[in-house]
C-alpha cells in the first residue's frame, strides 16, 4: 500500500512515521521547505520525501493520502485525487485507524488549547497515563506509532475534523462556535459550523457529548438537527439547567448521581471564559472516573498558558499580562472583562474586519489609555477615541514607551490585540515573547 503525505510539519512527519511502522511504502512531499529537525527525522528512519515542489505522478499514484490541514480541500490537486476515488484524510483520521485508545477530542472557536491543556494536566495529575495531541505538542500519529498511550486528550480544529470520516471520539467537547476561517468555508457561516459537528461523526449512545450551553450557534444547530439540546448530552453553561454550571462563587456539576464543586477562586486559571473551559475539562474528568479530589487538585495547580492571559510581571506596582493570542474581538472582549484594576491595554495588527462595538461598554469602565500598535491604527483610532485615551503607535518600542508614561502603581498592562499579528511579527508567539522581553527589560 502506498502512502503519499502532504505536509511535512509536526503531523506529517508524525503520519509518515507511523505509516512505516505499519508497513506502507510513503513518500512525503512538501512545496515549500522542510524544518531542519523533520528533514533529519525522515532521513534516519529512510522514509522518501521531496520539497519545494509536488511530484504529481507520485502523488497520484497514492492508495491514501494524508493531507495537512493547512492545505485547502478546494485545492485543485485534492479535488482531481478525491475524483479519482483516492482517500485524502487528515493526520488525525489516520492515526485513529492504527489505535484503540480511549479520545477525548475538544474543539471550538475559542478555548481548544486552554481546554484540551487542562483536561489533560487534571488526568496526568491523577496518575492517568495520557497523550496529549492535535494541534498542541507531539502529532497524535508519532505517538500512536513510539509512544502509546490508552488515552488521548486532542485538541481538534475544523480544518482537521474535515479530513475525519471514520474516527470517533469517546468524549467530545465542543466549547463554543462563532465565525472565523470563513475564507475556507464558502464564506457561510453554516459551513463552519456543520465542519465542527462533525467531532460527533461515529459516536455512539454510550459517548459522551459535552458542550457549552451558552453559545448559540451550537444551541441553534441542534434545534435544527431536532435534537433537544438539553437531551444531546452534557452541558456547561452561566445558569442552571446544565450539567454544569455556575452558582455565585461557586462552579458547580452533576453528572448521573454524582455532584462536584469548587469555589472559582481556587482554579488557577482566571476570567469567565476559563470558568466555561474549566467546566467542560470538570465534566469530562468526571465521566473519566476521577475522585473529586483529584479534579480539585489539577484545577489548583494548573500552570499559566503561555500568551493566554498569561500574568508576566508585576514591576514598580504595575502588572503585566500577555493575551497575544486574543487575535479576535470575542476573546479580547473575554480578556477585558476579566480585569479588576485600571487597564492599560495595547492592541493592534491586522484587522480582520472587526466590529469592535462589543467591546465599547467594558472600555468605558475599565480602560484609561489605548495604545495602539500597528502598522494602520485609524480604525482603532476612530472607534475608541471617544472612550478613552488613545495613543498611536507603530512599533512595540514605541508601545513601551507610551506604557512607561501612562502607566501607574496599581494599573494593570494588557496586551489583548484582537487583531493578527502579522504586520509587525512572524505571528501571535512571536508577538507575545516580544512584549515578555521588553517587559522585562523595563
Ligand atoms: P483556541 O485554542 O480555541 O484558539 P485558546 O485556549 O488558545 O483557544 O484561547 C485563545 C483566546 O481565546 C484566549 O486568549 C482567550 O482570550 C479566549 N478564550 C479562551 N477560552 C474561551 C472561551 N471558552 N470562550 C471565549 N473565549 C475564550
Amino acid at each position: 500500500m502506498k502512502l503519499v503525505v502532504l505536509g511535512g510539519g509536526e503531523s506529517g512527519v508524525g503520519a509518515a512515521l507511523l505509516g512505516k511502522k505499519e508497513g506502507y511504502e510513503v513518500f512525503l512531499s512538501d512545496k515549500g521547505q522542510l524544518a531542519a529537525h523533520y528533514r533529519q527525522v525522515l532521513v534516519e528512519r529512510g522514509i522518501e520525501f521531496e520539497e519545494g515542489h509536488h511530484t504529481e505522478a507520485r502523488i497520484f499514484a497514492a492508495d491514501v493520502v494524508v493531507k495537512s490541514p493547512g492545505i485547502p480541500d478546494a485545492l485543485p490537486m485534492i479535488v482531481r485525487l478525491r475524483e479519482q476515488g483516492t482517500e485524502v484524510i487528515s493526520e488525525i483520521e489516520f492515526a485513529g485507524r492504527y489505535s484503540s485508545a480511549r479520545y477525548i477530542c475538544i474543539t471550538g472557536s475559542n478555548g481548544k488549547t486552554t481546554t484540551t491543556l487542562l483536561t489533560h494536566h487534571i488526568l496526568t495529575q491523577a496518575g492517568v497515563d495520557a497523550g496529549l495531541a492535535g494541534n498542541v505538542g507531539r502529532s497524535l500519529a508519532a505517538q500512536v506509532a513510539e509512544e502509546a498511550h490508552p488515552v488521548y486528550v486532542v485538541e481538534l480544529s475544523s480544518f482537521q475534523l474535515d479530513g475525519m470520516f471514520r474516527f470517533r471520539a469517546d468524549i467530545a467537547l465542543l466549547t463554543n462556535i462563532t465565525p472565523d476561517h470563513l475564507d475556507r468555508y464558502d464564506y457561510k457561516f453554516e459551513n463552519y459550523i456543520c465542519s465542527k459537528f462533525r467531532i460527533l461523526n461515529n459516536m455512539r449512545p454510550e459517548d459522551l457529548f459535552i458542550y457549552s450551553l451558552d453559545s448559540e450557534a451550537v444551541t441553534q444547530h441542534l434545534a435544527g438537527m431536532n435534537v433537544v439540546p438539553e437531551q444531546a448530552g452534557f452541558t456547561y453553561g452561566a445558569g442552571e439547567g446544565a450539567a454544569a454550571w455556575m452558582e455565585g462563587n461557586r462552579v458547580n456539576a452533576r453528572l448521573g448521581n454524582r455532584s462536584f464543586s469548587i469555589d472559582k477562586d481556587e482554579i488557577s486559571i482566571h476570567g469567565r471564559h476559563n470558568v466555561y473551559n474549566a467546566m467542560g475539562a470538570i465534566l469530562a474528568c468526571m465521566r473519566m472516573g476521577l475522585s473529586d479530589e483529584q479534579i480539585a487538585d489539577g484545577l489548583r495547580t494548573f500552570p499559566q498558558v503561555e500568551h493566554r492571559l498569561e500574568t508576566v510581571a508585576v514591576k514598580n506596582g504595575v502588572k503585566y499580562i500577555n493575551d497575544s493570542k486574543a487575535t479576535n474581538v470575542d476573546s479580547t472582549w473575554y480578556a477585558l472583562d476579566a480585569m479588576t484594576a485600571p487597564v492599560v491595554w495595547i492592541a493592534g495588527g491586522t484587522d480582520k474586519g472587526n466590529d469592535y462595538s462589543a467591546l465599547f461598554d467594558l472600555v468605558k469602565e475599565k480602560v484609561k489609555v489605548l495604545i495602539c500598535m500597528g502598522i494602520d491604527n485609524a480604525k482603532l483610532v476612530m472607534d475608541f477615541s471617544p472612550l478613552c485615551t488613545v495613543v498611536d503607535t507603530t512599533s512595540l518600542e514605541e508601545a513601551m514607551r507610551a506604557v512607561r508614561r501612562y502607566a501607574v502603581p496599581g494599573d494593570t498592562v494588557l496586551l489583548s490585540p484582537c487583531c493578527a499579528s502579522f504586520d509587525l511579527f512572524k505571528n501571535y508567539e512571536d508577538r507575545g515573547r516580544q512584549f515578555k522581553e521588553a517587559v522585562r527589560e523595563l
